[in-house]
């Protein structure tokens, strides 16, 4: 039994996020997907909370024929013994899947697999233009899965980012 593991902010969860977990459940038969700054929320960086990220994630990946765990993980502000810290709040993986510099360094000397998989469209697809869409009014619903359109809109996330980028 193979699993692999990935993790990002998911504010919000995107296409690009999508494109490589289609992947990724390709090549190991379980994943463990780790919510990362799980503590943070209702900011211009991090809106959502750990719960509406939760739900973004599971229901973009119904479909998904590989077994997922979502798995909301805080941040300890110590990269030293942070590989640690995530292996203790998630089911055991072999391999980890990320592109990101750091996240890469760190399991590598905790002697943790680690692939990078490739970007998928990272000039548009990415949690920070996303963002910046919807405080322009502009259109940001293609860069997300249908499901996700839909989590946000329940839980009026538009409407709370443009709320806390205004001044007092
Ligand atoms: P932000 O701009 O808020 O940092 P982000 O798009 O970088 O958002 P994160 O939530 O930080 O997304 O997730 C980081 C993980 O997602 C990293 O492993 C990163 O390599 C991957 N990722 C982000 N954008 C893409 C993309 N367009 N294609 C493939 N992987 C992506
Ligand atoms: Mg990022």
């Amino acid at each position: 039994m193979s699993r692999g593991f990935y993790i990002g902010r998911f504010q919000p969860y995107h296409n690009g996020h999508q494109f490589v977990l289609e992947r990724i459940a390709h090549w190991t038969d379980e994943i463990v997907i780790g919510v990362g700054s799980a503590q943070l929320s209702h900011t211009l960086d991090n809106p959502f909370t750990a719960g509406e990220r939760v739900l973004m994630i599971t229901r973009a990946l119904e479909h998904l024929d590989c077994p997922f765990y979502v798995i909301p993980i805080e941040d300890i502000r110590r990269n030293a013994i942070w590989a640690a810290h995530v292996r203790s709040m998630t089911p055991p993986f072999d391999t980890v899947y990320s592109s990101n510099p750091l996240v890469v360094q760190l399991f590598a000397e905790a002697n943790v697999e680690v692939q990078s998989p490739g970007m998928y469209e990272r000039h548009t697809h990415s949690g920070t233009a996303i963002r910046r869409l919807m405080l322009e009014g502009k259109p940001w619903e293609h860069l997300v899965p249908p499901a996700v359109v839909d989590v946000i809109r329940e839980i009026r996330g538009v409407e709370r980012l443009r709320q806390i980028a205004g001044s007092d």
